[in-house]
């Protein structure tokens, strides 16, 4: 018994799964480390929910089913995407290679990163990334955004090289380059990545 309550908590990983729902179709599953329920509209107008780790799928389905109303509102008010040409399309591509590999190299120099190549790509979930060998992939429509955002993305990536992961040290590695990182962060997600 003894042993029971001594135990330490584990660290707990997130663990993702997903429901499809009659009318959003499929809705992405977090299981976190929390207290409650909670449901929420990506800006692409994907439905998602982060539930405490031993709720239930039912439980779920029964907040949307409570909440489908104001989902449904919530989702015809976002904002529309725009759809882009094919020849807006290359303009885009052509734009971000002249641009976001050559501000990578400066952001990179001035503040001390070191990386080994940058992709750019037509990215439908992420902004960017960073492989294990410090190799950094950014999303092209990444040029359509402002210029402090393109420096959140891009100095994100580079604080990876440092901290594979998004720890303590990561974030005040990021802070240290970037102080402001938190309001822009916020800003960048009511963005969609989503070029089509
Ligand atoms: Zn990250």
């Amino acid at each position: 018994m003894a042993a029971l309550f001594s135990r330490r908590p584990e660290r707990r990983l997130k663990s993702i799964t997903s429901i499809s729902d009659r009318e959003f179709g499929d809705i992405k599953v977090t299981r976190a480390h929390t207290s409650r329920l909670a449901i929420k509209i990506e800006p692409n107008g994907a439905v998602e929910a982060t539930i405490p780790r031993y709720a239930t799928l039912i439980s779920l389905r029964a907040l949307i089913d409570k909440n489908r109303a104001k989902l449904r509102r919530n989702l015809k008010n976002l904002p529309q995407i725009k759809h882009y040409s094919e020849s807006e399309i290359k303009q885009i591509r052509r734009k971000a290679h002249e641009f976001l590999p050559a501000r990578v190299d400066f952001l990179a120099r001035r503040h001390g990163f070191r990386y080994a190549k940058v992709s750019l790509r037509n990215q439908k979930t992420r902004w960017g990334s960073c492989s294990s060998k410090n190799n950094l992939s950014l999303n092209i429509a990444l040029v359509l955004l402002r210029p402090e955002l393109i420096d959140y993305v891009i100095l994100h990536e580079l604080a990876h090289t440092k901290h594979k992961n998004h720890s303590a040290d990561f974030w005040r590695c990021l802070e240290n380059v970037l102080p402001n990182y938190k309001n822009l962060r916020r800003e960048l997600k009511k963005h969609t990545t989503f070029l089509k």
